[in-house]
């Protein structure tokens, strides 16, 4: 399944309500540069492997490029793409002077030692340097990246440039000019959405039970902060599955038990699920934080959650969009629920420009406005123009890269 065909048919649904000339639109369809790399890199044995790399740079009319980097062994073009789109449009959507970009590598890391991991890294890193920069374009971690990779990147284009850039990349270490919350950013970020809904709703938190898919930086911390807020997530999963409790899990043992034992299996304070069935658990919110194409046209229909609340990127098929909103079930789409991690990472370039560093409060406070002001914006348009949300905050997105690229003016 092309993810970039689910991005095409997402686009296509906003512009038929929207404005935005046809000329924006067509040049939107594609990215204004695609990047592959083939990157030899020596294993430990002394064996050269090589590995293919991308970066695909998309929109670039509101900002240098920005966007995660994934590592992971079903990354490809067709998905690189997809998401450095959906960063122009998350980006928008919060009002941040970004563009959108994104990259990978087709690599299980966890098959190579630490070593070969900051090898490969820095292989890729010097494949990048001529393409990306503060002012250019900012990678970010993604699936399976972390701030120690991102130290990697940063120093090796420090080397080849000569200079300190520490906002060449987000998500670094604090040591390094890392943000105060970027960790938990997207998770925080999400929450100050998904409290907005549930005013909307008339519910409170205890009321309300959530199943999350995926575990790391961004499943792990949400079911964390839910937990505190009061609600009660009842399911959790990894990639080899999940466990599932309907009065509500300890989140911190289920928490500990994983990092100890290295998986779920075997949690004792609940029953062992599969992650199809977790999908399809009955709970109040549902939340991928994993993958896309989790929730597609043939498990649409089982679905049972009244919310579907999306931190992963691009977990919901466009056909299953269509089946869950005829079942008048709430879809929170990406751009917007996930939208914490890029606007704190803004932070942490605006910091670094700066030379100048925050206070976790701070970049707190500044988050929240920015999330609950985007939430409120994209209910109000999905009222006016009677269309899902996600459709709601392409149409914000697109008009906000139109008029950039209007007032730019010809070329
Ligand atoms: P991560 O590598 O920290 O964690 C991924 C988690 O998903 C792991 O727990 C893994 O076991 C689990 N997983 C993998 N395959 C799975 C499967 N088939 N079923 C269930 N679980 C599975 O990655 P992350 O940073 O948490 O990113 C997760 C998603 O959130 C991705 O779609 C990413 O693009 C998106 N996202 C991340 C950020 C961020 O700040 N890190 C920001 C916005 C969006």
């Amino acid at each position: 399944m092309s993810i970039f065909a689910n991005v095409l048919q997402q686009l296509k649904a906003a512009t038929q309500v929207s404005k935005v000339p046809a000329s924006i639109v067509e040049q939107l369809q594609r990215p204004e540069r695609t990047l592959t790399f083939t990157l030899p890199v020596v294993m430990d044995n002394g064996s050269v492997r090589t590995f293919e790399a991308y970066r695909v740079q998309y929109s670039s009319a509101r900002g240098p490029y920005k966007g995660g980097l994934r590592y992971h062994p079903q990354t490809n073009l067709d998905e690189v793409k997809s998401l450095a789109f959906w960063m122009a449009v998350k980006c928008a959507v919060v009002g941040i002077p970004l563009g959108g970009g994104k990259g990978g590598i087709t690599v299980d890391p966890k098959s190579l030692s630490r070593g070969e991991l900051e090898r490969l890294t820095r292989a890729f890193a010097r494949e990048l340097v001529p393409f990306i920069g503060p002012d250019k374009d900012v990678p970010a971690p993604d699936v399976n990246t972390t701030p120690e990779v991102m130290a990697w990147v940063m120093d090796e284009y420090e080397k080849v440039v000569g200079y300190k850039a520490p906002g060449v990349v987000t998500g670094k270490p604090l040591a390094l000019g890392g943000s105060q919350g970027r960790t938990p950013a997207t998770a925080q970020g999400a929450l100050y959405v998904l409290s907005e809904l549930v005013q909307k709703l008339r519910l409170k938190p205890k009321q309300i039970t959530v199943a999350v898919q995926g575990m790391g930086n961004v499943g792990g911390i949400m079911a964390q902060l839910l937990h505190q807020a009061g609600y009660q997530v009842v399911a959790m999963s990894d990639s080899a599955g999940g466990v599932y409790n309907p009065k509500g899990l300890d989140v911190p043992a289920v928490e500990q038990f994983k990092k100890q034992s290295g998986s779920l299996k075997g949690f004792p304070g609940g029953k062992q699920v599969s992650n199809a069935k977790l999908l399809e658990l009955p709970v109040t919110v549902l939340i991928p934080a994993a993958l896309e194409n989790q929730i597609t046209g043939k498990n649409a229909g089982r679905i049972k959650a009244k919310v579907v609340f999306e931190m992963a990127n691009g977990p919901t098929t466009p056909e299953a969009d269509a089946k869950l909103a005829r079942r008048k079930i709430i879809v929170v789409p990406d751009v917007l629920a996930n939208a914490g991690g890029v606007t704190v990472s803004y932070f942490e370039l605006v910091q670094n420009l700066q030379q100048y560093y925050w206070s976790e409060g701070e970049v707190m406070a500044k988050l929240k406005p920015i999330m609950v002001t985007a939430f409120k914006q994209v209910w109000q348009r999905a009222e006016q123009l009677k269309v899902p949300l996600r459709t709601a905050a392409f149409v914000i997105a697109l008009e906000r890269i139109a008029q950039a690229i209007e007032a730019r003016g010809e070329y």
